[in-house]
């Protein structure tokens, strides 16, 4: 199927003494303003080098992104009800659990906590919903997932309209720059890690990141620190990996979490949702013990089970978002961004999602429970993946997904090491909306929009995963 394009925002391609000219200076930018991570394949703690970004902002309707942006505290309030229905959650995760260690792994925790009583009944969520526009639906935006857990890059992209508009500035068209919308999703996240600590309401008490053995991308996570620092120099923070966590934290009798002699306040995990991250049993115990404390949990761990794949496909299901959210006007909004989503359990519904997965395998992606890219199924491979897990039990761990086809637009890439000046390419890009929200399963305290990111990759690329080296930090230049 051909796919529809956009225009630039500028006619290409850029004269090449120009474009060297201006990719010079974009990327002295984009590194001496942090738009940079560290390298995967020479790694030195010391050096950082420049993010993968696109020359030019992508165009994206304005229509589409307004949309997103007032969707996204309706979608948050409902991912906080979700994660409150235990019976909705156990309900769906059930034949999943069955073969998915990991996903039953966060589960026995959650089951466990609310067993001993919950200490802590304030969950807080930093979230991002994503989209894909749908070409053959007139560009309107397709939801891809919803991330509760890590939602990263909100940090590195409130950086990015600043460095577009400065690109279009040099290449002399200062008149676009007032089609770029502002992102203030940095400040937006904090302030929700901020509110969270208010409410804790402890003065003595700490903040802790909790991190990857190796963070490569450092700048995003430790923007977010800077900025709490610079904001309210009274809080202290703190770096600490699972293991370190198993090693240098405690519970004391009234279920705060301990560390370094002050109670923490609230967790906020930029690990944690990948079973990589969990090497032996020291890490879950490790999260066991986060869990178990009175700290606010970024997210709650209930937060984390309502933000699988499996629960998205749930949610699409007949009559499911009525449950939650009623039957007006914002219900058929919600239902509007979603895609085909098809349960693989076995029963009848999922033995028509194999048939219809087997018969146009293109026209699909099946997706596993889990969180950080590169675990989808695309093209021909699902065919044999369904055919190979028709009757294996494994099939229920998976969900069954419409594939999205979003419009295509030319532009540059520029990643570090790569030759210069790149192609002219065809390129598609994912935006996500950032979203905070603060509340127990009775009352909901903070619940707001707070900023955008966009990602683009190759047209021809299946995924586009920044951290993961296949996509590209992008600002939306609406049209
Ligand atoms: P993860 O939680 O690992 O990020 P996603 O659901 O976001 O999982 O999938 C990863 C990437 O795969 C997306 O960023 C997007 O590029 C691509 N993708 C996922 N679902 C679809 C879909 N339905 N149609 C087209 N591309 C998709
Ligand atoms: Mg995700
Ligand atoms: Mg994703």
């Amino acid at each position: 199927m051909s796919q529809a394009r956009f225009a630039s925002c500028i006619p290409l391609p850029i004269e090449h003494k120009a474009l060297v000219n201006v990719i010079e200076k974009a990327r002295d930018w984009g590194l001496m303003h942090g738009v940079a991570m560290r390298d995967k394949k020479h790694f030195n703690k010391d050096v950082i080098q420049v993010a993968p970004f696109v020359l030019l902002p992508s165009p994206f309707p304005k229509t589409e992104f307004e949309k997103a942006v007032e969707l996204q505290p309706i979608l948050n309030e409902l991912m906080h009800k979700v994660a409150h229905n235990d019976e909705f959650l156990e309900h769906t995760l059930q034949n999943a659990l069955q073969v998915d260690e990991f996903t039953k792994s966060l589960y026995d925790i959650w089951v466990k906590v609310r067993n001993e009583g919950i200490t802590q009944s304030v969950s807080l969520g930093l979230f991002r919903s994503d989209y894909l526009m749908q070409n053959t639906e007139s560009n309107k935006i397709k939801q891809v997932e919803f991330n509760t857990v890590a939602s990263s890059f909100g940090a590195m992209t409130s950086y990015l309209p600043t460095m577009s508009r400065y690109i279009l500035r040099q290449l002399g068209h200062p008149d676009l720059i007032k089609n770029m919308p502002e992102n203030k999703a940095l400040s937006g996240l904090c302030s929700g890690i901020t509110d969270a600590y208010d409410l804790f309401g402890v003065p003595s008490a700490v903040i802790l990141f909790v991190v990857e053995e190796v963070s490569y991308n450092i700048c995003d996570q430790r923007f977010h620190e800077f900025e709490i620092a610079e904001k309210r120099p009274d809080i202290m923070i703190h770096r600490k990996t699972l293991n370190e966590i198993f090693e240098e934290t405690t519970l004391n009798d009234k279920k705060q979490l301990i560390l370094d002699g002050r109670p923490v306040a609230v967790v906020y995990y930029r690990s944690g949702y990948e079973p990589a991250q969990y090497p032996s049993q020291r890490e879950w115990d490790a999260r066991l013990r986060v869990e178990r404390s009175t700290a606010i949990k970024c997210p709650s761990i209930q937060y984390q089970l309502a933000g699988t794949k499996k629960v998205q496909q749930a949610l699409a299901s007949p009559g499911v978002l009525e449950k939650f959210m009623g039957s007006g006007p914002s219900t058929s909004r919600v239902r509007d961004i979603f895609t085909g989503l098809y349960s693989l359990d076995f029963d009848e519904n999922g033995e028509r999602a194999v048939e219809m997965g087997l018969k146009d395998a293109e026209k699909f992606v099946l997706k596993p429970q889990r969180e950080g890219g590169g675990h989808n199924v695309y093209g021909a491979e699902v065919r044999e993946a369904l055919q190979r897990m028709r009757h294996s039990r494994e099939r229920a761990a998976y969900i069954l997904m419409e594939r999205i086809l979003p419009p295509l637009v030319q532009g540059y890439v520029i990643r570090p090491g790569a030759t210069m000046p790149p192609p002219v390419v065809d390129l598609v890009s994912e935006l996500g909306i950032f979203g905070v929200i603060i509340g127990t399963s009775e009352k909901i305290f903070h619940n707001r929009q707070v900023g955008h990111m966009l990602r683009t990759k190759l047209a021809d690329a299946d995924e586009g995963g920044v951290a993961a080296g296949l996509g590209a930090l992008d600002s939306p230049y609406l049209v």
